[in-house]
């Protein structure tokens, strides 16, 4: 069985340890690799090169770091059918999303963060008859990349290729759930000729590897996409030591519909932004609310949509639905199905488990499942679920849906649905979270701020605003 290993220093170990943990393939429920249960040592091996590497690299002119970066994101491209595999495989999404959304978008991140860094100026503030202040961005030195399991090449990127663009040395540990695509990244790294110990990807468990880089003396910035639960832990853990800390969080996004949006657009737009990925997308809509004139045309031509989607094996070109991530995820999902029932819900369409044949019947699969009937604060309706399960509210007025869209700890994204401009822009400014998508959902420019507010998160991520993360301002002020 394939034993995947850590990239330190340019060269690939074994965990000092010598343990590993067992990589499962969602879509059959069996074990197919296997994953360096790396710990302190690791770390402090990857740390230590990161440090030493960091003088050489934040000294190169941009140009030369950029053309390394642009070579990194061209090293996956040309690979692209072998990640697309392995997203899908250890993930259990569809292979069309890996091909689609995944993979392209982890060159793209790369690309843009190479190129972008050419175009980072720094600002200078005159004072009339006083002097000039100038300020510098310096990189911070050896940076910690954290990052989950639902997009895993997507959101290692996403943070991997500002660090790196702004001059920065990094300790990275992917999701153990989902380390595949990382490891061939660090194959893509050592093929292109990245210097040794620019980028270290240490595999390991979050509360081993991911608790040793958050508390690493060295690593002076942590950037972290995950639950909230563990953003706490981290906050907790770095603030002390007065890290750096970016943390984009859980969602619990509303996606309000009102009567006179576009009713087709809507709907296809939102059977993706229920499902997309079996609904583990941090800005997934998982509460409906649909203006009440509206409610039950929905929900009819809604759950015929949801109803037909394919729950199927990840590389059938036909399946809408893949498998969900583990055996542990798709337990809490039935939970909350159950819980949902409990609190009063009745399903719409969905809330089964599926069995596929051999040799996919110990899969994780999971009808995309629809729930009307609860009350906008009962547990369904505020904690994240995190899987392909949506609820459906009516709602009479605009003060009415603002008051339960903004009910829960989150406020990461938010979609609205109508035609009324004055009004998309009233609604779109009382919600409240970092993401608000009119007539649309998940358009992505790389440049925009992104990231959430209250428990959604602390700090943006995108364009400048990364590069500002993975920098230090320093100001000089001289006198005239
Ligand atoms: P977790 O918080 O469980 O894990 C995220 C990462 O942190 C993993 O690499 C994990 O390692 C690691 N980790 C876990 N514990 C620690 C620790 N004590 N110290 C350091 N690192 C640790 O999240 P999930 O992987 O379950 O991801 C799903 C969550 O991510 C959802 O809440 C979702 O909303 C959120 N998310 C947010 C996004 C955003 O942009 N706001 C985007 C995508 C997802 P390991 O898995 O190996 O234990």
């Amino acid at each position: 069985m394939k034993k995947l290993q850590n990239y330190i220093d340019g060269k690939f170990h074994a965990p000092i340890s010598g343990a590993y943990i067992d990589n499962v393939d969602p879509s059959r429920g069996t074990v197919y690799s296997l994953i360096p249960d790396s710990g302190q040592e690791d770390i402090m091996m990857a740390a230590n090169a990161a440090k030493a590497a960091f003088p050489k690299w934040s000294g190169l002119s941009i140009e030369e770091r950029s053309k390394i970066l642009v070579r990194f994101s061209q090293g996956i491209e040309d690979r692209m059918d072998e990640f697309v595999a392995a997203e899908s495989m250890d993930n259990g999404k569809p292979v069309s999303l890996a091909r689609q959304v995944d993979i392209p978008r982890a060159v793209s991140n790369l690309h843009f963060f190479a190129t972008a860094i050419l175009h980072f100026a720094s600002e200078s503030h005159y004072m009339e008859g006083v002097g000039i202040n100038y300020t510098t961005r310096k990189p911070i030195g050896v940076v910690g990349c954290i990052s989950p399991w639902n997009l895993p090449l997507y959101l290692f990127t996403w943070k991997i290729a500002p660090a790196l663009a702004a001059g920065n040395c990094v300790v990275a540990k992917p999701s153990e759930i989902t380390p595949y695509t990382a490891y061939l990244l660090s194959e893509v790294a050592a093929e292109i000729g990245m210097p040794p110990g620019v980028l270290n990807i240490v595999h390991g468990l979050g509360s081993n590897a991911g608790d040793a880089i958050v508390k690493h003396p060295d690593i002076k910035a942590i950037s972290f996409t995950g639950g909230t639960a563990t953003g706490a832990y981290i906050a907790k853990t770095a603030g002390p030591m007065f890290k750096k800390l970016s943390l984009e969080l859980g969602g619990k996004n509303p996606n309000i519909i009102f009567a006179d949006c576009d009713f087709d657009d809507m709907l296809s737009t939102t059977v993706r932004s229920s499902f997309a990925n079996q609904g583990q997308i941090c800005l997934c809509g998982s509460r409906i609310f649909i203006e009440r004139p509206i409610y039950d045309k929905f929900k009819i031509a809604f759950a015929e949509k949801v109803s037909r989607m394919k729950v199927g094996i990840p590389s059938d070109p036909n399946t809408k639905q893949g498998a969900v991530v583990s055996k542990d995820h798709m337990e809490k999902v039935m939970s909350y199905i159950a819980l949902a029932k409990e609190e009063g819900g009745s399903i719409v369409a969905g809330g089964n488990q599926v069995t596929l044949e051999a040799p996919y019947e110990h899969g994780f699969y999971l009808e995309p499942t629809v729930i009307e009937g609860l009350s906008f604060d009962c547990r369904t309706n505020q904690e994240e679920i995190f899987g392909p399960v949506v609820t459906l509210c009516p709602f009479d007025t605009e003060e009415e849906v603002l008051k339960m869209a903004n009910s829960t700890q989150y406020g990461l994204a938010a979609t609205v649905w109508t035609s009324d401009l004055k009004r998309a822009h009233r609604v779109a400014n009382q919600i409240h979270s970092g993401i608000v998508w009119v007539n649309s959902w998940l358009v992505r420019d790389l440049r925009t701020p992104f990231g959430g507010v209250k428990s959604s998160g602390v700090g943006r991520e995108g364009g400048w605003e990364a590069l500002k993360f993975f920098t230090e301002p320093k100001n000089i002020f001289i006198k005239n």
